[in-house]
């Protein structure tokens, strides 16, 4: 095992993760103790990790290059021997995939779920050559993932199987996320999951189908979407859940300090419990070997 910083595709890690009943989870960055967090989690649990930067929050974390540079150097210093992939999440134009490509992710989502499936299929291609030409592993969405998406509310509006199969024959994507009554930001009762659905779907593409807003479904109904071709599921809401409510804990019950260190530390402890968890409920705990090496 040797200890480098590159960045990893993350086709190889949810392909051996599909083979073999498990999935790898997409933590969603919001700043330094997000991704230092997520990483601790990870090499803790000897498991493969995909760090993931929202399109919409990706001016906010600085731009691209500083979030890869930010990633390679944690990945560095920290002496992390798990693969790591660094994905777009959300992707909002081909452009905007490009430049993350360029800036150095391993891994982009483009989202072109809102757009009429020729037009969808029409720019995935064109993202899925550039990125393939650079080693870089591409995701496509089909359906709409409800709640939060992109800053947008909008209702749960289930995948076509027929528009799934068209969509990964003509463009050749990594990983399919077809929306099938899964939500962004937290569930609203039990969530519907159309099980029988996911099943047809995920046999008829053949590749790692990919569930969003992972935050909240309980652990069987996670697990069934596992056993069904789910092999990378992406948690959000419940790491800035824990981190608010450790956060906004210490400043009300620490009114005199300005320490930094001292109050914005038991954040992080809490997304890295967090992300410990779900590696544990997908099954993704203790992995490498398996997976490629550092
Ligand atoms: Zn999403």
């Amino acid at each position: 095992m040797y200890i480098h910083s590159e960045l990893i595709p993350m086709k190889t890690m949810i392909f051996e993760a599909r083979n073999t009943g498990y999935a790898v989870g997409q933590f969603n960055i919001n700043g330094l103790q997000w991704a230092k967090a997520i990483l601790q989690a990870a090499e803790e649990e000897e498991s493969p990790i995909i760090l993931a930067a929202s399109d919409r929050l990706i001016e906010f974390l600085g731009g691209f290059r500083t979030i890869v540079g930010m990633v390679k150097g944690l990945v560095e210093d920290m002496a992390v021997t798990v693969p790591v992939a660094l994905h777009l999440d959300h992707g909002m134009s081909v452009e905007r995939c490009k430049a993350a490509i360029d800036a150095g992710f391993s891994s982009v989502m483009f989202d072109g779920s809102r757009l009429p499936i020729e037009k969808n299929i029409e720019m995935t291609k064109k993202v899925v050559e550039y990125a393939k030409s650079k080693g870089v592993s591409v995701e496509a969405e089909v359906g709409t993932v409800g709640g939060m998406e992109d800053g947008l509310i909008g209702n749960v509006n289930y995948a076509d199987p027929i528009e799934c199969i068209r969509l990964v024959e003509e463009t050749n994507v990594d990983a399919l996320a077809a929306a099938l009554g899964s939500v962004h930001g937290p569930y609203q009762g039990e969530p519907k999951l159309g099980f029988k659905e996911m099943e047809y779907i995920s046999k008829k593409v053949g590749i790692p189908l990919v569930l969003h807003g992972g935050s909240g479904i309980p652990v069987p109904l996670i697990q069934k979407a596992i056993t069904l071709g789910h092999a990378k599921i992406n948690v959000n809401t419940e790491c800035t859940q824990a981190w608010s409510a450790v956060t906004r804990d210490i400043f009300m019950k620490n009114k005199e300090t300005y320490d930094p260190q001292m109050l914005l530390t038991p954040g992080q402890q809490a997304i890295k419990s967090v992300v410990k968890e779900k590696i544990r409920e997908f099954g993704s705990q203790q992995r490498v070997h398996s997976q490629i090496q550092r």
